[in-house]
């Protein structure tokens, strides 16, 4: 059709299933197996519906206010969306905005070469090392931006702040992006930095450690002037993205720190037994600092476990990828989820091995 040759054409990002069936082991989407903190449910229940009529705070205030006092920067420091995935669009959109290529991991979230092509971005991935490692020199070469994980991810692994700092220090010309939606896990967060570079942002999440994937709130915290410029490209695209229920339920969310706490502990005390569990049955993965284990299994090729664990109701995910298609990203789940998980596992490969 004549139409077609103007329309923006992309391959979207391919999101983990969501299985229709409820009986399922569900350890595809890195989602939290705890439900979200009740004072967020109660906050939902308080919600006036009749107030639904008028447009939201298209500055989601309260949530901001909330999130600064937290991590203890000023409200003009934050900005919050509709999940992180709305935060790194846009900062894609505000701050790759040069001719010289963005640069990411090659192993890495596989919605940034997404939204690189979507906005017609040019960009570069630079190899992981052999254990999965960052190079940090591939960062000093000229670019137009920096975005990297930490921990990263699928791989889990988690970088010192002090090879971050490297990296923002040598591109003061670029804005670096820190994507620390799993930094709760375990890792430590790059946000001191911000005191000393202008060109750092981080990106965090509630899709994770605080169980609300559902609800799709996001945030970015950097310096006032950065978070400005995000601001003035957010209201020329879409300025009420956030709805009244999502800054209540957030901001809810986000006060009762001891809930958050015990949630993250759970899950990182189960990480530390499946790590035992997973090695025992003959898995290697690089140490994992998130809720998630990339492991590769040293006789069983990961196609096969991934679909004999879907046969069996439990997902996981696997990419047909090279460097890591031997691979499967398992998400944590509960103490019975993932004991299920090891219990199966023992006994295919056990099957396996006889055959
Ligand atoms: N960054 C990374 C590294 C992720 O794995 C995810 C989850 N898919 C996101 C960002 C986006 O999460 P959300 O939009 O739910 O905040």
């Amino acid at each position: 059709m004549k139409w077609e040759e103007n329309v923006r054409k992309v391959t979207p990002y391919v999101a983990g299933e969501q299985p229709k069936q409820s009986n399922v082991i569900k350890l595809n989407t890195n989602e939290c197996p705890y439900p979200p903190s009740p004072a967020a449910g109660e906050a939902a229940k308080q919600t006036d519906y009749e107030r639904l009529r008028l447009y939201p705070d298209m500055n989601a205030e309260k949530l901001v206010n909330a999130l600064a006092e937290y991590y203890h920067v000023k409200p003009s420091q934050v900005f919050a969306g509709v999940g992180s995935d709305d935060v790194l669009a846009l900062a894609f959109m505000t701050f790759f905005n040069g001719e010289k290529p963005v640069l990411f991991p090659d192993i890495t979230y596989s919605f940034y070469d997404v939204w690189a092509e979507v906005f017609r971005i040019p960009y570069r991935t630079c190899p992981l090392d052999e254990n999965f490692r960052i190079k940090k020199e591939d960062y000093f070469a000229p670019n137009g931006g920096i975005v990297i994980p930490n921990p990263n991810a699928p791989t889990g692994v988690f970088e010192d702040i002090g090879m971050f700092e490297e990296i923002i220090a040598a591109n003061p010309g670029s804005v670096v992006i820190v994507d620390e939606a799993y930094v709760d896990f375990g890792g430590r967060s790059v946000l001191p930095l911000l005191e000393k570079y202008e060109n750092l942002m981080v990106v965090q999440t509630f899709s994770k450690s605080r169980a609300l994937a559902g609800l799709r709130v996001g945030y970015a915290i950097a310096n006032e002037k950065l978070i400005g410029y995000l601001k003035d490209v957010k209201f020329s695209f879409n300025s009420y993205t956030m709805n009244m229920p999502a800054i209540e339920m957030g901001t809810a969310a986000v006060l009762d720190d001891a809930y958050f706490k015990e949630t993250v502990g759970k899950i990182v005390k189960t990480r530390e037994w499946t790590k035992a569990e997973l090695s025992r049955l003959g898995f290697s993965f690089a140490d994992s600092m998130s809720n998630f284990l990339f492991v590769t299994h040293k006789q069983v090729p990961a196609g096969r476990i991934f679909a004999a664990l879907k046969e069996n109701g439990i997902y996981v995910r696997h990419w047909n990828r090279p460097r890591i298609d031997n691979y499967l990203r398992i998400t944590i789940g509960t103490d019975e989820q993932m004991r299920a998980l090891v219990a199966f596992l023992e006994k295919y490969l056990q099957e396996e091995n006889n055959d």
